[in-house]
């Protein structure tokens, strides 16, 4: 399969889990909540109880609520966010208006599937509700809601997305009391809040359970003579792998032991590589409780910091130089290398900025700092904005050959009167929820030859406006007043400043 045909399977693979956990999800709630009248919390228990106490069905004010919150979550946290939420709402809206449609009686009521049996009805509606969930977010799916709400909190005060989830599930779940009371007397409205709390109960717990399932990790301690090609085999999976020296007490020869740490869907395949190599192999695999780091979870733990991170997704000194400098004391700027990312981030948009918030997301969710990431371009009119997004690699797919680079653009433009060019650099930050992007500009134009030694990429080539000389003999002093990074930073920074 092809690079581009890979991200958009990817991508369509993450649409179809999140769809059949949002089926599972409204299948519990429409046929084992509405029908016993409890509510589990959410948009879809504010939904409910107005329906149960007017009758205005489900989906109908589900659909209102969520629209009203995703104006809000679109103005404060952006469009990013709420691509797969609006997705979750719409489709929810749909099939539970669908589902009802199919399996309403002939007096227009829900059928009782377990009969009386409200508490079966309960335990059942909170599995399907927490399984259903449980997929849709580990596939960063939403059913909007208190999700929303959650999250604008959380950009504003630092509560947990949890503890805002739990509180106004608790406020809905209670406030079901003043609904039934009227309706069904005392009794039956404390029954159903007890019910409710049960169900929010049972259901928080399915959850965990099974986004827990699919994070859920093991680890392989292999002792093979063959542990090289087992290791280098690992490896191909883009899974880390580290050799321990050991010694078999027995026989007093050292042996080398291969540890890796893996997804549990992945162990079949870690099993049949090593059995590929070395049927005999001794091999043990142990669940661990969790692999934080390098591609599994974000650490959960908080540090009190004296100073706010925000990681730089570069390991390249020269930019994180000159961006530690513009940024100043704030906040405190750590490289790819600091975090331990050793994997290479993607970069195959067809845009300076949709490389830079690829990068920016990638660290955000393997990594879960804020994240800041650039992708640079030089623009050359007479080339039609060549090499633009292409920049790096521009005289070969392996990327960053300075020196062949500028030898090919010295070349193209050798016929050229126009020499006229800009470097273009896009910073895609994100920051407390919310997704940014910022610009800057340098124009100029291109020398006929190389001159200077200073700075890096094609600064020895590159006259800036209002210069005679090239970055590379201007030096980083003036270079860091008026690249186009230190213009792009330099927004990054008057937002950063704000907040
Ligand atoms: P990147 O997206 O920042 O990695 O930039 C892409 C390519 O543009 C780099 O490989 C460099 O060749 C070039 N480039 C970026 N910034 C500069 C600069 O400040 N001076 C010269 N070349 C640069």
């Amino acid at each position: 399969m092809g690079q581009k045909a890979k991200i958009i399977w990817s991508e369509l693979s993450v649409y179809i889990y999140i769809t059949i956990g949002l089926i599972i999800y409204g299948t519990g709630v429409t046929l084992f909540m509405l029908p016993y009248e409890v509510t589990s919390g959410g948009v879809t228990g504010i939904a409910s109880l107005i329906f149960f106490a007017t009758g205005f069905e489900v989906q109908n004010s589900y659909l209102i609520i969520n629209l009203a919150l995703l104006l809000a979550a679109v103005k404060i946290l952006g469009w990013k966010f709420c691509v797969k939420t609006i997705y979750g709402v719409l489709f929810l809206t749909f099939y539970m208006w669908l589902l009802q449609r199919l399996v309403l009686d002939a007096d227009g009521n829900l059928p009782r599937l377990v009969q009386d049996q409200t508490f079966m009805a309960v335990v059942l509606g909170a599995v399907f509700e927490g399984i259903g969930l449980g997929i849709c977010f580990s596939h960063d799916g939403s059913t909007g809601g208190t999700d929303i709400i959650a999250a604008i909190v959380h950009k504003y005060r630092d509560i947990s997305l949890g503890q805002v989830i739990m509180l106004c599930d608790c406020i809905i779940i209670s406030s079901s009391y003043f609904v039934f009371v009227d309706k069904y007397g005392e009794t039956v409205a404390w029954q159903k809040i007890v019910f409710g709390f049960v169900t929010f109960i049972i259901a928080g717990i399915t959850l965990d359970y099974s986004m827990n399932r699919t994070r859920q990790s093991v680890q392989f301690m292999i002792f093979s003579r063959n542990y090289r090609k087992i290791a280098d085999k690992i490896n191909t999976t883009g899974r880390g792998v580290t050799v321990l020296d050991g010694q078999g007490w027995y026989t007093k020869t050292e042996r080398k032991v291969v540890v890796c740490l893996v997804r549990k869907r992945e162990a079949q395949q870690i099993f049949q590589m090593i059995k590929s190599v070395d049927p005999y192999c001794f091999v043990s695999m142990a669940n661990v409780q969790g692999v934080y780091g390098e591609g599994f979870d974000p650490m959960k733990a908080k540090l009190k910091a004296a100073k706010p991170t925000l990681v730089f997704a570069t390991n390249n000194e020269h930019k994180l130089e000159e961006v530690r400098k513009m940024v100043g004391d704030k906040f405190e700027i750590r490289s790819l290398d600091d975090i331990n990312c050793r994997m290479e981030l993607p970069e195959t948009s067809d845009t300076i900025e949709g490389n830079a918030m690829q990068k920016a997301e990638f660290v955000k969710r393997y990594y879960g700092f804020d994240c800041f990431a650039d992708d640079t371009g030089l623009e050359c009119a007479a080339l039609g904005g060549e090499p633009g997004v292409h920049t790096a690699r521009y005289a070969s797919d392996d990327g960053h050959d300075n020196e062949a680079n500028m030898n090919k653009l010295l070349a193209n433009l050798a016929d050229k009167d126009d020499r006229t060019a800009q470097f273009r650099t896009a910073i895609a930050l994100i920051y407390n929820g919310g997704r940014y992007t910022f610009e800057g500009v340098v124009k100029g134009h291109i020398a006929l030859e190389r001159q200077g030694e200073q700075g890096f990429g094609y600064d020895p080539i590159f006259v800036p406006e209002g210069h005679t000389e090239t970055f590379a003999q201007l030096g980083a002093d003036v270079k860091n007043n008026i690249s186009h990074r230190a213009r792009a930073v330099q927004q990054l920074c008057e937002f950063l400043n704000k907040k």
